[in-house]
Parts: C-alpha cells; structure tokens; sequence
C-alpha cells in the first residue's frame, strides 16, 4: 500500500529525480521550490551554477533516462549535441593532446537550463505530483513517539500571496542544495546537526556564452566540436573548456584551482584565454560572437553533512543532492551524483518501505556508501595543490604515486585509457583501477618511461600546440 504524502523541498536536478521516484511509493508527491520557474531553458535564481558549464557524466545519463525514458530523445530534439568526447573534443591533457579515438559512449552536451527544463517537463508529466512554485520551505514540524522525533509536515511561506502554512508529510526530503537551511531547522527542534566535512581547493570559474561562426567561416582545420584543456603546474593553473550547446552556441568557461581565480571582467577574461597551454581556445573565439557578460562563481569547495553519522534520530525526514554531498565541480560529479541517489532512495523504498523504524538511516548509509568514491576522488584531486584546506580522505596519500603513474599511463595505453574514463563517468567503480592486468601496465608504462626518461610517443600525439583531426 502506498504511503501518503511526500515533500521534496528544492525542485532542481536532486529534488526532481527524488520527486520522481517517491511518485511510484506515494499517493502524492508535492515538490516545493522557492522560485518562479521559467516556462523553457532559462536560468532562474535558485540555480546561480546554470550560467556556467555543466557536464553530464554518462552513468548520470543513463540513471536520468531510467529515471524519465525519453530524455535522451527529447534533450537531441531541442539541439543537445550527442557526441563521443574521445573523437569529437580537442583535449589537452597534462602529458599533451589525448588520441582521437573513440571513448565507447556518447555524452549530451547541452546548457544546464536545457537539461534542468526537459527533466522538470518530464516530471510535470507523472499523474500525482505537484510543483509548487513561489513558495519557500522555513521549518520542519515533528512531534514525539515514544522515544523517538518523527517530522510530520513542513512550514511553506508563500513568495508572493498567501499566508504562511503547515504541510503535512509522511517524508520529508531535503534536496535544497549546498546552502540547504535543514542545519538551523533541526537546531529549531532541538537536534544537533549532522557533521560537516569541507575541502576547500580554493577553485573557482568565469564562463561566457557566444555565438558559434557559421559553418562556412570555420577555418577547415576546425575538426573539433568542443575544446578541453587541462591545467598543468606551476605555470598553468586554470584549465579552459569550449562546449557546444543547443542553438549553436558555445559556453566558455575557465576553471582555476588552488586560489588562481579566473578573470571577472570581459578583457581580462578574453586575454586569460590566450594564456591557456594552447592558443586554440582563444582563437575559436576570436571568430565567435559573445552572448553574455563574463560571470563568476566561487562557492565551489567539496562539502560533505554526514547524515550517516548522525547520532540525532528523526524520523520521517531525508537529504538528498548537494544539500548532502557539493563537490568542486570541475569534476562534473554532481548531478549523476543526484540521479543516483534517487535510485538508492528507490533501492531502499522496496526494501525496508518508508515506515520502518530504520529507513532513513539505512538510506543515509546506502547514500554515503555510494557518496564515499565521488568525494575521494573530488577531495583526493584537490588535495593534489597545497593550498587545498580541509580533512584528507584516510589512506589518500597512500594512493597518489599510484594514481600519478597511471594518468601518465593512461597517454600512452589505450587499456587504461579507457578503464580510467570509465571510473570517471562512474560507469565502474575506483577498485576497477587497481586490478592486477591494469596495475600492471601500469608499472609497464612508469619503468619504460624510467628506462627511456621520456614517456612512449603515440603516433596520433605530434608535439605541436594544434591538435590533429
Ligand atoms: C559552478 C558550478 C558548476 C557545476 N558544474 C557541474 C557539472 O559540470 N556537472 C555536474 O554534474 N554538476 C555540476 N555542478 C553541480 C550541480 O549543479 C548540482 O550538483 C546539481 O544541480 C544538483 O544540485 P541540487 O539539486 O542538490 O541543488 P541545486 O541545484 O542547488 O538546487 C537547489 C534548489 O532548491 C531550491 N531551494 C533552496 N532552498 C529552498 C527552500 N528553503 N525552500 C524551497 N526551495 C528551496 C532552489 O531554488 C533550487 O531550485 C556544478 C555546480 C556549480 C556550482
């Protein structure tokens, strides 16, 4: 039998896929969001991050269409590029332009305002939810069972008319994001909060949108459809990426770590693009007519609440998203992060089912479980600059010579090449890194560069600063 009522506060990527599995547990679902939505692809206030580029990993795409069948579809109709990042980008890696070869999937390459609308068009489609709009979520209410705290509903205060109201709940699910107020909200009810992690790799981004030249104008060596270029200490410290988005555009963004923030005005930003690894980026541009002016964000360290510690009890009540686990994105994690949590919440809904005395529990700690490898390879990464602050993952350091010698492994063997873009769009877990076939051409690779002091050419790799179709 299917429990009553579910509240999701926070309608974006996290609140949506959670929403759209509580569909199928509850006679109703309400999803609550403080903005007014904007009826196609256009930002909206509660989503500062959508001005700036967003990847959707392939594991995130493929949880998103199980999640809404049709996405995929529906993403290409309204102009998301589907491409194979390993034949279509022109990527600068640390060791020099990576082999054009195909990665074996195909990822959408699409604003972040594009995919945010078809997912909320499609959840608008599920026959008993509700999006409230308008409408901001400042409390939770609770009373006592025997000895334990059960939420019960939810304060709403409506943005525009109205008056503030209690919303009854059978679960609440908090996916308000990094800066979610469920902290003071549970101080309110006389819990402690959960624990906090963060890592703060001091990162930071500008991006700007343009107009893609005509087809007729690119010059003919333009084999690329998108471009990636990767930092490279200590004399480049901000990667670069041109992705193509619906309606021909481009989104450029510059990623800066350990404190080396990008440029927030237009010609600071347009001279840091030639001062990337390669001209290529800036001169695409110089072709390219700018949409937008130069926009900047910076609240982007890694930031983990360990619900799955919590020693508090509350009933009834959940997190999901980046009011959980918020990654620097430059790892692009967050939003399969979501969609997979959505599925652990279904996971657990078929399991335990939502009254049992242990449900929340048992879903924080499926969740932080799942969480645990995103967060170490976010945090692990950061904690490669010195200026990166926060609590290492235990054992990191143990990891980094072997993690060094197989991203130098992964230019020249295609082996580990491909296993590592694997780990990395989640499609298998960090443990598939170090089985015995891949470690050990992984120490193939690290003696025959010891032996000839320089790492093996590959034949598709020239030294030149242009990258070759
Ligand atoms: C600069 C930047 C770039 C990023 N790039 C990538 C990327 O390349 N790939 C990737 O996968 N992820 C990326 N992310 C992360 C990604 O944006 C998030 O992980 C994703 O949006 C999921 O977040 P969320 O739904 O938990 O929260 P959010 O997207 O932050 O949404 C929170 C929602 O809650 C609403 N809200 C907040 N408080 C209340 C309240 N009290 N009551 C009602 N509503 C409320 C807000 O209006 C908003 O709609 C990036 C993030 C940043 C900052």
């Amino acid at each position: 039998m299917k429990s009553k009522h579910a509240i999701v506060i926070g309608g974006s990527i996290a609140g949506l896929c959670a929403g759209r599995v509580l569909s199928d547990f509850f006679e109703h679902v309400t999803v609550i969001d403080r903005d007014t939505y904007p009826t196609g692809a256009q930002e909206r206030a509660g989503v500062p991050q959508s001005r700036h580029v967003h990847a959707l990993l392939a594991r995130g795409r493929q949880e998103l269409e199980r999640l809404f069948p049709g996405f995929a579809r529906l993403m290409s109709e309204r102009g998301a590029q589907d491409l194979d990042f390993g034949l279509d980008f022109a990527a600068l890696r640390v060791t020099g332009w990576a082999h054009r070869e195909p990665e074996g999937f195909k990822l959408l390459f699409a604003s972040r305002t594009l995919l945010e609308a078809t997912v909320r068009e499609l959840f608008r489609q599920l026959p008993n939810v509700t999006l409230q709009e308008r409408a901001t979520v400042t409390g939770l209410l609770a009373t006592r069972e025997t000895s334990t705290l059960r939420v019960t509903g939810a304060h709403v205060t409506p943005l525009a008319a109205g008056t503030p109201s209690d919303m009854p709940a059978d679960l609440i699910v908090d996916a308000s994001g990094r800066a979610s107020k469920a902290p003071e909200w549970f101080q309110s009810l006389g819990l402690q909060p959960p624990e906090e992690s963060i890592v703060n790799g001091h990162a930071g981004y500008s991006s700007r949108w343009f107009q893609a030249p005509e087809a007729d104008r690119w010059p003919r060596e333009w084999w690329w459809k998108g471009i990636w270029i990767d930092i490279k200490e200590p004399d480049h410290m901000m990667a670069g990426v041109l992705f193509p988005l619906e309606q021909g555009r481009w989104i450029v963004t510059l990623g800066g770590m350990a404190k080396h923030y990008p440029p927030t005005d237009e010609e600071g930003f347009m001279h840091a693009l030639s001062t990337l690894r390669s001209p290529i980026l800036a001169e695409a541009v110089r072709l390219a007519t700018p949409l937008s002016p130069v926009y900047s964000h910076r609240a982007m360290a890694n930031r983990m609440r360990h619900y799955d510690q919590w020693r508090e009890r509350l009933d009834g009540f959940i997190a999901v998203g980046d009011s959980v686990c918020a990654f620097n994105p430059i790892y692009g994690q967050g939003m399969t992060t979501s969609a997979v949590s959505a599925s652990i919440l279904g996971d657990c809904l078929r399991q335990d089912g939502v009254t049992h005395a242990d449900f929340a529990r048992r879903f924080f700690q499926a969740q932080a479980k799942f969480q645990e490898n995103p967060w170490r390879l976010a945090t692990g990464a950061d904690f490669r600059y010195p200026t990166t602050e926060g609590v290492r993952p235990q054992g990191s350091r143990l990891f980094d010579p072997y993690m060094n010698a197989l991203f130098a492994a992964s230019a020249q063997d295609s082996v580990v090449r491909q296993r590592l873009v694997a780990v990395i769009h989640m499609l298998k877990t960090p443990s598939a890194l170090f089985t015995p076939p891949i470690a050990g051409r992984v120490a193939l690779a690290t003696v025959r560069t010891w032996l000839t002091g320089t790492q093996a050419p590959h034949p598709a790799m020239p030294p030149v600063l242009m990258p070759v179709g």
